[in-house]
């Protein structure tokens, strides 16, 4: 089948909210193998939503809107379709007896127009909403389906996974599975030029590369038919990227570095501090997201200024004096500093200019040291990283998770 989302408000035209309903339906019809060939937005507006209907039943099959459905004189959807279509709305007393009991257990006055939610082609198949009071359809008409769904998220999603997937998925006999290899390390083209000759003959799965702040994502995907298990399509072709590119290679799909990084802590059995300059508290942010890290994850220390380096941290005076606060030698005694202050085994530290002043010849925008000590050691990696201020920060907090990770790997 192949689908046309429309989604109907004029809000999202205006900017004002983002069309997250068609990410979300696209993202779960791809997992049916059902095809999505166009996302149409159009505002509350009967001639051109009209429109819209004529140029989508010219060119998909299976054709979903979304938003619309609601009891105000803006909701047009159900009346455009059903003219579209050239069919009667009459009311379906089921829905408006749900629609009387969702009133009367609020404890509020049901208006006519509430009822307006309540009226459909006899034709359509109606599918309840159990966390509003607007129901959505499906409608079967010349070789064509046409879906309504509300559009508030919180009840179309699960609309849509409660009725609509099982009735499209008795419609289709296959599925599509994706996994993403999450590289850090490695630039895209490097990638690329690693894993070439499988780019060129991909087929199943393909491969799609992918790249964002600092990160290169591959995404490897199958069609098969619903019995056949993808991972038997995608294993062989993961294996063989996993040996070219290495370590560089640290998570699938939603994981995260600071996932990876929560994860290895807690198969060591290892505790950690961080100590931060120029990223102002984004690694902690960034590791306080995992759930559960509280058990290795001890402190994370905002060491902004010269004095905080070394009241917090006991960086010597005159190390900042004769190298700098962003320098090698300071970036070790940090590390140094915030493991034995606060016991733990790990010590991480940063320090560096994110411009977008600050920077010298010598030392430019973009200059960071990361420093990792164990043992009353630390080992520096110096970086130079491009961009404005929020770049530089981000680049160095994943740069240090990525640098934290392979030490880990090593222990
Ligand atoms: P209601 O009964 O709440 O009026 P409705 O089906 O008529 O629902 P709309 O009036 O079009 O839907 O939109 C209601 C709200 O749903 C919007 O204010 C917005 O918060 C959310 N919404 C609508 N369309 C989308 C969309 N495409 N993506 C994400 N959110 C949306
Ligand atoms: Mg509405």
């Amino acid at each position: 089948m192949n689908t046309e989302i429309i989604a109907v408000g004029s809000e999202l035209l205006l900017g004002q909210i983002v069309n997250t309903n068609a990410q979300y339906i696209s993202n779960n019809l791809s997992d049916l193998g059902i095809n999505v060939y166009y996302h149409t937005v159009v505002g509350d507006n009967r001639n051109r939503f009209m429109e819209a209907l004529k140029i989508a039943s010219g060119r998909a099959d299976l054709i979903i809107t979304t938003g619309g459905l609601g009891p105000t004189m803006d909701d047009l959807t159900k009346e455009t379709i059903a003219d579209f279509l050239g069919l009667k709305l009459t009311l379906h007393e089921p829905s408006a007896q749900a629609i009387r009991e969702f009133f009367k257990k609020r404890g509020r006055t049901l208006t006519e127009n509430n009822l307006k939610q309540a009226m459909f082609p006899k034709e359509a198949v109606v599918l309840p909403n159990n966390y509003g009071t607007a129901p959505g359809a499906i409608i079967e008409k010349d070789n064509r389906v046409y879906i309504m769904l509300p559009g508030p998220p919180f009840e179309l999603q699960p609309m849509f996974s409660n009725y609509v997937i099982p009735y499209l998925a008795e419609r289709e006999n296959q599925k599509i599975f994706s996994r993403v290899l999450r590289i850090y390390g490695i630039g895209e083209s490097a990638v690329e030029e690693t894993i070439k000759d499988l780019l060129i003959n991909q087929t199943m799965p393909t491969i799609a590369p992918l790249a964002s702040y600092g990160e290169v994502t591959l995404r490897l995907t199958v069609k098969c038919d619903r019995e056949q298990d993808p991972l038997e399509f995608i294993k062989p072709v993961e294996d063989e990227i996993r040996r070219r590119l290495g370590d560089a290679v640290y998570g699938i799909d939603s994981e995260s570095l600071e996932i990876v990084v929560a994860k290895l802590l807690e198969e060591k059995g290892l505790t950690l501090a961080v100590a931060e300059s120029c990223s102002g508290g984004l690694i902690g942010d960034m590791l306080t997201d995992v759930p559960g890290i509280s058990k290795n994850f001890l402190e994370g220390a905002i060491t902004y200024s010269n004095e905080a380096k070394i009241k917090r941290l006991g960086v010597k005076p005159e190390t900042i004096e004769s190298h700098g606060a962003v320098s090698r030698e300071t970036a070790r005694e940090m590390a140094v500093g915030i493991t034995e202050t606060t016991g733990a085994d790990i010590g991480l530290a940063v320090t560096g200019i994110a411009g977008p002043g600050g920077g010298t010849v010598q030392k430019p925008v973009g200059l960071v040291y990361i420093a990792i000590a164990m043992n009353g050691e630390a080992d520096v990696d110096e970086f130079r990283f491009s961009g404005d201020r929020k770049r530089i920060k981000h680049s160095t907090a994943k740069q240090a998770l990525d640098l934290l990770r392979r030490k880990l790997l090593n222990i």
